[in-house]
């Protein structure tokens, strides 16, 4: 069997003034404060990074077909051209996934083998911060401050916890007669199909690779067509960290013809989706008209943040205002909707507002940039479609309701009250930094209001009392519960996935690790 040993260089990066910045921190989407005091370290010209171009097969970038132009989401302007794999390349690449894993034997060797390379993998993507965070921070909307003190150091640990289950997660002894042997035998399910979103292109990579390539498997991946470069280096380096050239194959192109090529393709033998719900549809449709085969969708969402009488209202205002306008919104887990107990409606609103006031907009190369720009022209067009709809629909405008005046790129953040469950603003994901609220005046009526009647992808629950705080999170429909705070930890242990149709099976936790392997039941008569 093969030994998976380092067979690049492993570039150095000690020097860079900002490794001290990939420290533990407990918050992954604000960068401290501390971090505008060292601004000119992390700033860059956005015209000085250089693009990987093409696909990433086999450990090679090969450059064939269309391309479709990215652009910089702080300016719009477009600075490089993403190709689009065709059916054939995804075949190429595919048959590429399922040759290495014969040759190379990544899915029968010792795990602890995978688990080290794996380990050198995550280092690398610590030492080459600065290079994957610019690659990051230009085309997502990702302000390299966040992306450096947050995205990296992040998924690194991420590929460190998923890398720790492959030598300690495994089949069973099944409980049989004395006369027979029974196993439940785990094994890696082959080649995996992953295709990720704009919004974190670093991280959702990760959570798809990370788990795939522990559980023994290939990969091709497609990133968005609107932020496909930081992924091809993550793919790079992957090879330099010594995981086989083949393993981790990037494949870029838009969702109708590269990722229904990927959807589709018969060697492909688990799909791992994140992004809308619509598209989700899209890939489940086609899976089942293509053949059978397990998935996992992570979707949309229209998560609710409830707030009652007796919860720390100066905690609970930081932690609304953030949980809306991290990434501006554009966050699958975006709270968007509150939920208040209508005796503390106007006290928690004035704190939120004070918040939401203090932002700061800026280039996502500006090393002082917190508050993010909208991706697109189509999605801002989005926003403020779904906020005129709403006003027309009786929505009072308490802040916001339009683009920041001085750069037509962001959303100023915007809080609609005087809404109900009917309300566009209240349906839709809008995906952009817009808060709708309701009042509630009981317990029963607050949980009824939180059921959204498609999403269920996550909740915030304030309250000093215990007693309350888990009787809400047991009743809620959604797949995470956040009580006293909202977002991620880095306790990557606890899955992350939706109910209803906010997607189905789990990203992060051991779900993921698990969805990525099979059962194979052996039974011998002894
Ligand atoms: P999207 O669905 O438009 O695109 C996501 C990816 O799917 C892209 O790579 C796209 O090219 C591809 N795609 C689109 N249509 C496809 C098709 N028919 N077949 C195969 N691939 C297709 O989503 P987006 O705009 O990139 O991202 C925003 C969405 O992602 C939001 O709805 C957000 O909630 C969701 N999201 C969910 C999570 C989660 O963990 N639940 C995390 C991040 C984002």
């Amino acid at each position: 069997m093969r030994r998976f040993a380092a067979i690049g260089d492993i570039i150095g990066g000690a020097d860079r003034a900002i490794q001290h910045l990939l420290l533990p921190k407990s918050d992954i989407l604000f960068a401290s404060m501390n971090l505008i005091g060292i601004a000119m370290t992390l700033g860059f010209n956005p015209d000085d990074v250089e693009i990987p171009t093409g696909h990433f097969i086999g450990g090679r970038f090969v450059t064939a077909g269309d391309s479709v132009p990215v652009h910089r989401p702080s300016d719009r302007q477009a600075f490089a051209d993403c190709a689009i794999a065709s059916a054939e390349i995804v075949d190429d690449a595919v048959s590429t996934a399922v040759k290495t894993l014969k040759d190379s034997g990544w899915g029968r060797c010792r795990p602890r083998e995978r688990l080290t390379a794996l380990h050198r993998w995550a280092d690398l993507i610590e030492q080459e911060a600065e290079t994957l965070g610019r690659l990051e921070a230009l085309s997502s909307t990702r302000p390299i401050s966040q992306v450096i003190a947050g995205d990296i150091p992040v998924v690194a640990e991420q590929i460190r916890f998923f890398a720790e289950f492959a030598d300690k997660e495994g089949g069973e002894l099944a409980p049989t007669s004395d006369e027979q042997l029974g196993m439940i035998r785990s094994e890696p399910i082959g080649v995996v199909g992953a295709i990720t979103p704009w919004n974190f292109p670093l991280s959702m990579a990760c959570w798809k690779l990370g788990p795939a390539l522990a559980a023994g498997n290939a990969v091709v991946l497609k990133p968005s067509e609107m932020t496909p470069f930081s992924t091809l280096m993550l793919a790079a380096l992957s090879v330099k960290a010594g995981i086989p050239a083949g393993l981790v194959n990037v494949v870029l192109g838009t969702g109708e013809i590269t990722g229904r090529a990927i959807t589709g393709h018969p060697d492909i033998g688990k799909i791992s989706f994140t992004g809308s719900t619509r598209a989700g549809a899209a890939i489940m449709a086609n899976v089942a008209a293509c053949g059978i085969r397990p998935m996992t969708l992570e979707l949309g969402g229209k998560s609710p943040q409830l707030v009652f009488a007796d919860a720390d209202l100066d905690l609970a205002a930081a932690s609304v205002t953030n949980g809306i306008i991290a990434n501006a919104g554009q966050v699958c887990v975006a709270g968007s909707r509150l939920l208040v107990e209508k005796s503390v409606q106007d006290e928690l609103l004035a704190k939120i507002q004070a918040r939401m006031s203090n932002i700061a907009p800026g280039p996502t190369w500006d090393a002082a940039t917190q508050y993010a720009p909208i991706i697109s022209e189509t999605q801002i067009s989005r926003i403020e479609t779904i906020v005129a709809a709403a006003l027309e629909k009786g929505a009072d405008l308490r802040l916001g309701g339009t683009r920041l005046e001085a750069s037509p790129a962001f959303y100023h953040p915007t809080i609609l009250s005087g809404v109900d469950a009917a309300s566009p603003a209240v349906v839709e994901e809008i995906f952009g930094p817009v808060l709708t609220v309701q009042g509630f005046e009981s317990e029963e009526e607050a949980v009824a209001l939180a059921d959204h009647r498609s999403y269920g992808l996550c909740a915030g629950v304030y309250s000093r009392d215990l007693s309350r705080t888990m009787r809400v999170a047991q009743s809620l429909q959604s797949g995470t519960v956040w009580v006293n705070r909202y977002g991620r930890s880095r306790d990557h242990i606890l899955p992350t996935g939706g109910y209803k149709r906010s997607g189905i099976g789990k990203d992060l936790g051991r779900d993921a690790y698990k969805s990525n392997r099979r059962n194979k039941a052996i039974l011998v008569d002894l």
